[in-house]
């Protein structure tokens, strides 16, 4: 076997430390860099061919679009559009979790790529050229030490040749965890959450807005909402996962 001094690095670090697989939490083989094992890693589901060309919501059976969007409760939506690199499967909700309560940066390198391949694979983003990251509020943007969809953002951006779109919007208000609420308590809990602080970035522009997990769509509805307000052209959002 041939080593170099990086492999025999690395094999120190894993005698002294061994990595697992931060879902099934098997050990990694030592000279690996992946986060997660190559069954879990398998195991993450991009999001199917069927799916809404509207919300992107998976659709089992076909059809152009969801059952919401195509009666009259999207008729005013301000979201144009919304597509997911992944469905929010166990294996994916284990690394999104370690990226944002585990402090893990280290894979905002990984999901960032796949995001960057999923906005090769959906050409309809193409003409979205203006990123934004879905804002934290700043007391938990403190607590947390960092904002998640803004690292997926910036690194999206540079991926992609974007434009960033930094300290644009705000978050108004502390929401209540949107996990905790109702699917219809959730809309409500959103309102007025957003407030754009520089009107002038966002003025006739495409936007792509960036978050880690899309659910009902209720924060990304308000914060679009909010953009158009503003005089933004369209509004798509892009995100790592979504949970049907
Ligand atoms: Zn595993
Ligand atoms: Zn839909």
């Amino acid at each position: 076997m041939n080593f170099n001094f990086t492999d025999i690095g690395k094999y120190l670090l894993h005698i002294l430390l061994p990595k697992t697989c931060l879902h099934c939490l098997k050990d990694l083989p030592w000279e690996s860099d992946r986060a997660l094992c190559s069954v879990c890693e398998s195991a993450l589901e991009p999001l199917p061919e069927l799916h809404c060309a509207r919300c992107g919501l998976p659709l089992k059976y076909g059809g152009a679009t969801c059952y919401d969007c195509r009666g009259q409760k999207s008729a005013g939506a301000a979201l144009d559009l919304a597509r997911s690199a992944f469905i929010f499967n166990s294996e994916l909700r284990s690394l999104i979790h370690a990226f944002k309560y585990s402090r893990m940066e280290s894979l905002a390198v990984p999901l960032s790529e796949a995001m960057a391949d999923t906005f090769d694979r959906f050409t309809e983003l193409k003409d979205y050229k203006f990123v934004l990251a879905v804002p934290l509020h700043p007391s938990k943007k403190k607590e947390r030490g960092f904002n998640q969809s803004e690292l997926l953002a910036g690194k999206l951006a540079a991926a992609k040749h974007l434009f960033l779109l930094e300290n644009t919007a705000a978050r108004a208000l502390n929401t209540k965890p949107q996990v905790s609420l109702s699917k219809e308590e959730r809309a409500g809990n959103m309102k007025g959450a957003f407030k754009i602080t520089r009107p002038e970035l966002v003025k006739g522009r495409d936007i792509l807005l960036v978050d880690d997990v899309a659910t009902t769509l209720s924060t990304l509805e308000e914060l679009a909402g909010e953009l158009k307000k503003h005089g933004a052209k369209r509004v798509a959002a892009l995100t790592l996962a979504r949970e049907p």
